[in-house]
């Protein structure tokens, strides 16, 4: 029998999908990790059951206690799941500018939802820190205790993908892998595949979009970010305890006119029905086996599905109000009557 034990038992273990186009026009092979095969339909579950297991094994999630985190959503999607196959509630900050979807699912999955202005992280009110003082808050007065997740900051998150993403992507392709690309949220993905990826001679790029200041802080040492993304869940403007030590060995900027038809043509031609972040990887991926050269294997990451965003990414009124492109089978001529 192959039966899993709950559902965090079903988290991981994705597969690695060949992406025609992209690999057609690149001449390498492109392959995408298809982490929106995940119970929460996120990469992010495997960040969320390690955060839990962790807190579980150092005594401080107690049966009946509380998880709380900020997040801009699939954290907070993952833990709710997970968090409730394992008997414990979940609080979520988020900040209000995410996706209605998102923040449907989370409520949904049974969290208590917290909605706070999008400021920037030096502001006391960021959904990061306001997090961090409502789990202080509840740990001092819920008798069950509370934890606070912490996924910029708690390295359990990339030991999930030391652990899972890494080596799954190793055995996979027996091995035969060149390089490895994706963005950067908390940068637990990117640092940990990279770290059980690089010493074997894989080479490891970044995939950052605009708004974003990796790119910058890698090419110059300092974090300038310039221009904006409506891609949600990712980009970063400082080195989260998940990045450090970690150096790519490529960086590229995306924007997203560059990374949304990437994403449309396959919806359209290949069934893929993919979030922003995942665009901006595969963008990412064809721009470095152009730099690699032809004949070479590039994994990359398919963060979450489509249907997260189906009010934006999706949404032909808000594609145009941002002068991005709008695919043709969504942008409304209604088909002619002969
Ligand atoms: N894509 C999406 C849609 C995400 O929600 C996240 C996590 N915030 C990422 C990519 C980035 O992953 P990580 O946090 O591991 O850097």
């Amino acid at each position: 029998m192959d039966i899993r034990t709950d559902l965090a038992d079903a988290v991981g273990n994705t597969p690695l999908i060949r992406l025609r186009a992209a690999s057609e026009t690149s001449g390498c092979e492109i392959f995408g990790k298809a982490e929106f095969l995940n119970p929460g339909q996120s990469v992010k579950d495997r960040a969320a059951l390690f955060i839990i297991r962790d807190a579980v094994a150092k005594g401080a999630l107690r049966p009946g206690g509380t998880i709380v985190e900020g997040t801009a959503g699939n954290t907070g999607i993952g833990l709710a799941l997970v968090g409730a196959s394992m008997g414990f509630r979940t609080v979520i900050v988020i900040p209000e500018t995410q996706s209605q979807e998102k923040k449907d699912m989370i409520r949904l999955a049974g969290a208590e939802l917290v909605e706070v202005p999008a400021v920037p992280y030096k502001n006391p009110n960021n959904y990061v820190k306001y997090s961090g003082r409502l789990a202080e808050e509840i740990n001092r007065t819920d008798p069950n205790g509370a934890i606070w997740a912490n996924q910029f900051d708690n390295t359990a998150n990339r030991q999930a993908h030391v652990e899972g993403t890494g080596p799954e992507i190793w055995a996979q392709t027996e091995g035969q892998v060149d390089g490895f690309i994706c963005a950067v949220g908390t940068g637990g993905t990117l640092a940990g595949v990279g770290a059980a990826l690089q010493p074997k001679g894989v080479k490891v790029g970044l995939a950052d979009p605009m708004g974003s200041g990796m790119f910058s802080l890698f090419e110059t040492g300092t974090a300038s970010p310039e221009g904006n993304s409506i891609t949600e869940g990712i980009g970063q403007g400082r080195i989260t305890a998940n990045l450090e030590g970690f150096t790519p060995d490529t960086a590229f900027q995306i924007p997203d006119d560059e990374a949304l038809p990437i994403l449309f043509d396959l919806l359209e031609n290949e069934g893929l029905c993919l979030g922003g972040s995942s665009g901006i990887n595969i963008a990412g991926a064809i721009r470095m086996a152009r730099e690699m050269g032809p004949g070479h294997r590039i994994v990359t990451v398919l963060c979450d599905y489509g249907t997260r965003y189906q009010s934006k990414l999706y949404n032909p009124d808000f594609l145009r109000s941002k002068a991005l492109p709008v695919p043709h089978w969504l942008a409304g001529s209604a088909r002619e009557l002969p």
